[in-house]
């Protein structure tokens, strides 16, 4: 059967590297808010080419404390609204409306995945305070005009690089002649990480980080996630518990070196199904230059997509649905259920996600291709 997402061969391509990591940590009897969470740090915040980073324990907290420290700086409060992609997964919105801010929903092009750029200025009202731009299945979603939107509007501007660890968002200076490239969570004011175990860059439970170059947001941040404490039993803000162990901070740092290689990995096999999937019942999303997509996910789209799905079942392939049901449709947002985005209930009506990871290997890529294109 060809998996998903074996994480234990993922794992076992560096186990005596993560051991050595993981038995560092026991022997030291140090397991929270030391020097292993602050070397990641360090290298996650220098990889990413931002000033700091705030380890956290996950994703959503990383993108609930990004916006709640916003609120704690008095640049956001209760009823402003946030830009953000109808289509991505239900954390970003989340983290939203648990910080009493509005979603307010844009759709993606169905070619590229990503928020409709163009959508965005007639999304703006005077409560816009920010665009939460979501790197979705590990694509850059990002160009010079959503930067200049932002700045002409005074939006901040945060992205939630769950899924896109390692991308790059590239430009020719034309008056230097040189190329300027910048990865995902240093685009804008801030960024939200998740290292969730099937990430691109996964720990071994859960955690998550901030980047920016804000250093006032990141001692909010850093101070929020801390019970609300800056200083020792005296409490600034009504925090949580939000930290990242050591264990994982070590286990993070050992992958942190591997991940471009990964990446490279996953870029491979992309080129691989771009070039050979030829069923003309399969659309594939835009192909992006390898820089733009680090490919957490590779979805492909089909009007039968249950079906296909089952196919590939019958003849071992594993597969799963990014997502199944948009975050509109959820019963946790009733109030939105009514509403209609066209484009992202077309894209969960006909997403598939086919295996990819930097364990696969060529001849299981072969096999995947061999049995899409057999589908009919
Ligand atoms: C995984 C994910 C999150 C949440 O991260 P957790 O660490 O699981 O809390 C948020 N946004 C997106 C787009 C994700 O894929």
């Amino acid at each position: 059967m060809i998996k998903f997402l074996d994480l234990q061969a993922i794992t076992a391509m560096h186990g005596d590297e993560y051991r050595a990591a993981m038995n560092r940590v026991m022997e030291s009897g140090w397991f929270l808010q030391g020097k292993e969470t602050e070397r990641f740090e360090a290298d996650y915040s220098r990889y990413i080419g931002t000033e700091h980073c705030v380890a956290v324990a996950n994703g959503l907290d990383a993108l609930y404390l990004l916006l709640r420290g916003y609120k704690e700086m008095g640049v956001m409060k209760d009823g402003d609204e946030i830009i953000v992609p109808a289509n991505t997964f239900i954390a970003t919105i989340l983290a939203i409306t648990r910080n009493h801010l509005v979603p307010v929903l844009v759709e993606p092009t169905f070619e590229h995945l990503e928020i409709d750029i163009d959508r965005i200025e007639k999304a703006i009202t005077p409560k816009t305070k920010g665009v939460m731009t979501v790197h979705l299945y590990g694509r850059l979603a990002y160009n010079d005009q959503l930067g200049e939107i932002c700045k002409k509007h005074h939006l901040k501007l945060m992205e939630d690089c769950a899924q896109s660890h390692g991308c790059r968002f590239t430009i020719l200076h034309s008056s230097l002649f040189t190329l300027h490239s910048s990865r995902t969570g240093s685009l804008g004011d801030a960024a939200a990480h998740s290292f969730y175990p099937g990430k691109n860059l996964g720990a071994f439970g859960d955690a998550g980080a901030v980047t920016t170059n804000d250093a006032e947001l990141a001692a909010t941040i850093r101070a929020l996630a801390n019970y609300g404490s800056q200083k020792k039993y005296v409490f600034q803000y009504v925090g949580v518990n939000s930290r990242m162990s050591e264990i994982d901070a070590a286990v993070l740092d050992v992958k942190l070196k591997y991940l471009d290689e990964d990446n490279r990995k996953r870029q491979q096999l992309a080129a691989y199904y771009y070039e050979h999937i030829t069923n003309p019942l399969i659309t594939l999303p835009k192909r992006l230059p390898d820089e733009n997509n680090v490919y957490h996910l590779f979805p492909v789209f089909c009007e039968r997509r249950d079906q296909l799905q089952a196919f590939l079942k019958e003849h071992g392939i594993e597969t799963l649905i990014h997502y199944p049901v948009p975050p509109h449709q959820q019963e946790c947002y009733q109030e939105w259920n009514a509403r209609s985005y066209p484009i992202t209930e077309k894209i969960h009506r006909q997403e598939l996600s086919l295996p990819m990871n930097q364990a696969l290997s060529q001849a299981e890529a072969e096999e995947v291709v061999r049995w899409l294109n057999a589908f009919s």
